[in-house]
């Protein structure tokens, strides 16, 4: 058959920039060696399921009873009683004066996330957001023709947000302030009085804050988590969380978006994310059956990350793990399901970590994602996730610290 002249067909101008490395090349590279038979330890994505994680029973139940009912579209905002309980929730957590019509209910967190930041920015605007960071923020800010503006989080102090280099980023362009707490990849938990100073920038500079707390339910040892908005009630707030982590059903993609604070001056903002509300019809349906029962029902992530929980001893086990290999350092994570080990560049210097992941997967079969995908400046960090059974753990980051002691690049 003779080739046509095909015109080229090339991605948009819009995607310059726009980069998601947790699913990047090492991971295609990984399907390709899955499809020559081999059996790779996937360490890169936070899915709890794979890893033997089953959603509470009584989640599964209300789905499957609320099937029948979730054949057609709902309102674009989402079902009204999922909604509800999503507010009365907060209301509980110290975040008052939220209606019903302040929830948008979307296909997991991911979905609010691109919509929230592309009813806001217009080219050029600047977004805070941490590095390191999950990196679909910095995507999103890019892809919604912002410039993602990264402030630094300081490994020496907890992972902690470095209140003065957020101060010293802010211009006139810049309008709004990721939070991500517990925080992904760090595992970081912020304390009350950070939380008020980042409250205390955005309150002076007229700074939308945006939280990202879909892990404020796994907590470690005695961190507490302080919902954000609940400390800023007299700023526009807007919380993310969903289902995805801590009630471990990931693959049903729902997620939610809470509007909190004053809104008179955001009304015009609000009707942009309506209008993309509207745009994508509404979300998941039968998953959002499953919303009021996840608030309202047994905690059950509770026992799992309790002392004797099986996500805590992962945790405790990952740390040691990785602390005991020469030349690696961690910040203990207090929340979340992941480490993010630095590697000391005096005893083993890594000029393209990407490389460095890439090279772990060819040798030892083990997938992670290099520090560089989460925006982090440096190649000297890597993310784990501590969702294996400790067995699995303990092999893998055996092999891991084999293959740091020998790696040249
Ligand atoms: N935000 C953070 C910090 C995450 O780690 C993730 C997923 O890993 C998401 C959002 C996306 O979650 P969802 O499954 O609700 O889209």
């Amino acid at each position: 058959m003779q080739e046509l002249p095909y015109r080229q067909i090339r991605q948009s101008a819009k995607l310059s920039g726009v980069c998601y490395d947790i699913r990047g090349p090492v991971l295609d590279e990984a399907k390709r060696m899955e499809d020559e038979g081999h059996r790779i330890l996937k360490l890169n994505i936070g899915n709890p399921a794979p890893f033997g994680f089953e959603a509470p029973g009584e989640i599964l139940h209300d789905i499957i009873m609320g099937l029948p009912s979730a054949q057609g579209y709902c309102d674009s905002k989402g079902l009204f009683h999922a909604r509800r309980a999503v507010v009365q929730h907060y209301q509980e957590r110290g975040i008052h004066g939220v209606d019903v019509e302040d929830v948008y209910l979307g296909n997991g967190v991911s979905e609010l996330i691109v919509m929230s930041l592309q009813a806001l920015l217009d080219d050029g605007d600047q977004v805070l957001v941490p590095a390191p960071d999950y990196p679909l923020w910095t995507a999103a800010v890019s892809l919604s023709g912002g410039t993602p503006v990264h402030y630094l989080c300081d490994e020496g102090a907890d992972w902690f947000p470095d209140l003065d280099d957020i101060a010293a980023k802010i211009t006139d362009r810049t309008r709004a302030i990721v939070v991500i707490n517990p925080n992904n990849p760090t595992g970081s938990v912020y304390s009350r009085e950070l939380l008020e100073g980042i409250v205390d920038l955005a309150r002076r500079h007229g700074l939308l804050i945006l939280a990202d707390e879909i892990y404020d339910k796994i907590l470690y040892d005695d961190a507490e988590h302080v919902p954000l908005a609940s400390l800023a009630p007299d700023l526009l707030c807007l919380t993310f969380n969903g289902l995805s982590k801590a009630y471990r059903v990931a693959g049903f993609r729902s997620g939610w978006l809470m509007l909190s604070g004053p809104k008179t001056h955001a009304a015009n903002y609000i009707e942009g994310l309506n209008i993309l509300a509207n745009m994508r019809l509404c979300a998941n349906v039968p998953a959002q059956h499953a919303i009021a029962t996840a608030l309202g029902g047994h905690q059950s992530i509770r026992e799992l990350i309790l002392p004797g929980g099986r996500l805590r001893a992962q945790r405790d086990k990952a740390y040691e793990l990785l602390t005991s290999i020469p030349g690696v350092t961690c910040v203990k994570p207090r929340g979340a399901l992941y480490a993010f080990p630095r590697i000391d560049p005096e005893v083993c210097p890594i000029a393209d970590d990407e490389k460095f992941v890439l090279d772990l997967l060819l040798q030892e079969r083990i997938l992670v994602v290099q520090g560089s995908g989460f925006n982090w400046p440096t190649p000297d960090h890597f993310r784990i996730v501590t969702l294996p059974h400790v067995d699995d753990l303990d092999d893998a980051i055996t092999r891991i610290g084999k293959f740091i002691g020998s790696y040249r690049q």
